[in-house]
């Protein structure tokens, strides 16, 4: 657990070894302004009571406001309905995914409480504060959102900016930490040109960190600068696919 923000009534909390080993790191989310609470793409079944217990301590009982889901992963979606059942959350989701995920099973009297969040993003009220929920459409999700806190300016950047393996939860050296996230960033990034229009949009905001779904968080303009200027011009997903594949044998 890591205490990213604590400051006049608003406080913001990750969690980051909720996990197993066989399952992908993830970072889950708490921003709470105000005794009002939202949770930041919550994971599955295994994160979900943990979580849930960990929660109780932090927010009243019906503080858990929002809960929002940055795309359809099931590291990300799968213990919705969990969710939905034992609190009076309402849900966000990329509108593109809305009829996706409740295959994983949304009872009929909660599925009304998970909002499509459109296109071209929204603001979510939490508590005294408007969180800014950014499009990053298809970095990697095809339906793909950011969350952005201007109290702690910080980007909350979903799959973007994520690494694995390394042994630390806070980049401190940019240089040696790109061999954990650029195997990542090349295979499931759609194309330079998605990351071009994401960063074309975020430079409308004030950033000072930027907090990925896995892995270490970089804090800092410094090293939130680096990352941008990396990925940028980073070539991934089509851009580096050969004109076609080989018929497997
Ligand atoms: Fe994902």
């Amino acid at each position: 657990m890591l205490n990213l923000y604590s400051e006049n009534n608003h406080e913001i909390v990750l969690f980051h070894d909720f996990g197993t080993e066989a399952m992908v790191q993830a970072n889950q989310v708490v921003i709470i302004n105000n005794g009002e609470a939202m949770l930041l793409d919550p994971g599955g079944h295994k994160v979900y009571a943990p979580l849930f217990a960990e929660l109780s301590s932090m927010v009243k009982p019906n503080g858990l406001k929002h809960i929002f889901f940055s795309h359809q992963d099931p590291d990300i979606i799968a213990a919705a309905n969990g969710w939905l059942m034992v609190t009076e959350a309402n849900a966000y989701l990329p509108s593109l995914w809305t009829r996706f995920i409740t295959h994983f099973g949304v009872d009929k009297f909660a599925v009304h409480r998970i909002l499509p969040i459109p296109d071209e993003g929204q603001t979510i009220k939490v508590g005294e504060v408007d969180l800014k929920v950014i499009p990053a459409h298809f970095l990697h999700s095809a339906g793909n959102f950011h969350v952005y806190d201007p109290v702690s300016k910080t980007l909350f950047s979903g799959d973007m900016g994520a690494s694995l393996g390394m042994p630390y939860m806070e980049v401190q050296d940019f240089d040696a930490h790109i061999q954990y996230m650029e195997g990542f960033h090349k295979r499931y990034m759609a194309s330079n040109r998605a990351i071009r229009i994401w960063i074309k949009t975020i430079e409308k905001l004030d950033i000072e960190n930027i907090v990925p779904q896995h892995g270490a968080i970089m804090k800092g303009r410094e090293n939130s600068r680096k990352f941008l200027n990396w990925i940028a011009s980073l070539q991934c997903g089509t851009d580096i696919m050969p004109d076609s594949w080989d018929i497997p044998e």
